[in-house]
């Protein structure tokens, strides 16, 4: 006997990590990072209608958990991220995470993703955008510290931005380099395996560090930077854990960029600077009310740590481009009876008589 399903089906679009990595294969991943950078942009640009909160963290001496919600008034987003720098030597990801989207008028949740692979991809979206409007228009060169996960996306991201193909590469490790270089040749990257971290740097146009140490480790010294250059600094987006010489931050030619100063402020390269350390806030640069580059000589420094919105734009730009396709399914997360008020009466049907 077929019994009545007593509740309504009210389906949720999910991607696993199998369907995002063929949907980023079969669609590029240089075009991905291309398009949700833009929809970072048209978010940054309306800023002010966002919810912003710094996200919250759970702190251990293994590594992060972090929640990063934030909301448009339509849209609720959030992301669940660890970053634990000691991973990759037990056999695990240093990066995890995945995120949903959900509708703000009944709350439900409508669209559920990995986000392991798309927060990469979304690293080097933001990395780029971030690029379009600090970074000379005319860098050809770009030294990456740090080979590990991020890498190639980051080198990607460049490409696609200001259409750099030269890399120089910097890691402790000469086995992340050799799987950079193997990684990025095949895609028409001229790759080239520096001997330190001052030779990887030397000449280049744009800098991003990418490095993960649970400390305040000197991955970038002043001493190595050149005028013009725009620095791009991802690595350093935790409380103790930072990247750059901080005699960096306080050169006349540097200004400072950051995503949310309240969580930058807390988790960033400027987290050892008083409270009062200028920044300036991309949003305002992307919506034209500051200044980005002011000169050809100045250095520009993107202060990044990873933000909600950013996340926010991610799924929105992934969702858009999958629905309707095969790398999407259909997922029951929401149990919603028939009558709103019983939800007991969905087990009702199915439960032996008498219990
Ligand atoms: P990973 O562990 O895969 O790679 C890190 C690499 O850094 C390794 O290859 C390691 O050998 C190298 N390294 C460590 N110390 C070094 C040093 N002193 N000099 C040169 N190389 C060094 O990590 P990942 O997933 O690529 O992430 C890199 C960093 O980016 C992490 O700290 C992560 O938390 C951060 N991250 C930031 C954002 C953001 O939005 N800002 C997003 C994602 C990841």
């Amino acid at each position: 006997m077929q019994i009545a399903q007593p509740y309504l089906l009210r389906m949720t679009l999910f991607v696993d990590v199998r369907n995002m990595v063929r949907w980023t294969a079969e669609t590029g991943p240089e075009q991905i990072i291309d398009g949700i950078s833009r929809y970072i942009e048209q978010d940054f640009a309306r800023w002010e209608s966002f919810d912003k909160i710094a996200r919250v963290g759970s702190h251990t001496p293994f590594g992060v958990i972090e929640l990063m919600p934030t909301s448009d008034g339509e849209t609720y987003a959030f992301k669940y991220v660890n970053g634990h720098p000691s991973n990759p030597a037990r056999g695990y990801q240093t990066v995890s995470a995945f995120g949903a989207l959900a509708d703000v008028h009944n709350g439900y949740p409508v669209f559920l993703a990995e986000m392991t692979l798309l927060t990469a991809l979304r690293t080097a979206a933001m990395s780029a955008m971030v690029a379009r409007h600090l970074a000379r228009p005319d860098s050809r060169r770009l030294a990456l510290i740090g080979a590990g996960s991020q890498a190639e996306f980051q080198a990607l991201g460049m490409r696609a931005a200001l259409g750099i193909s030269e890399v120089t590469v910097w890691d402790t490790d000469p086995a992340a380099m050799a799987k950079l270089a193997r990684n990025l040749t095949p895609l028409g990257f001229d790759v080239t395996i520096a001997a330190s971290g001052r030779e990887a740097v030397r000449g280049a146009d744009v800098v991003t560090t990418c490095t993960a140490d649970k400390a305040r480790a000197t991955v970038l010294q002043d001493e190595w930077i050149e005028p013009g250059m725009h620095l791009n600094a991802i690595g350093g987006d935790c409380p103790g854990k930072t990247e750059l010489d901080p005699t960096i931050l306080l050169r006349d030619d540097v200004e400072v960029f950051v995503e949310f100063p309240p969580q930058t402020r807390i988790e960033g390269e400027i987290q050892a600077m008083p409270a009062d350390f200028p920044v300036t806030e991309l949003w305002e640069v992307v919506a034209g009310r500051r200044p980005g580059r002011s000169s050809a000589s100045q250095v520009t420094l993107f202060d990044s740590v990873g933000f909600a919105i950013e996340d926010l734009s991610a799924l929105r730009y992934v969702r858009d481009a999958v629905r309707g396709t095969p790398w999407v399914d259909d997922i029951d997360l929401v149990a919603e009876p028939e009558d709103p008020k019983d939800l007991f009466g969905m087990l009702t049907a199915l439960l032996p008589i008498g219990s």
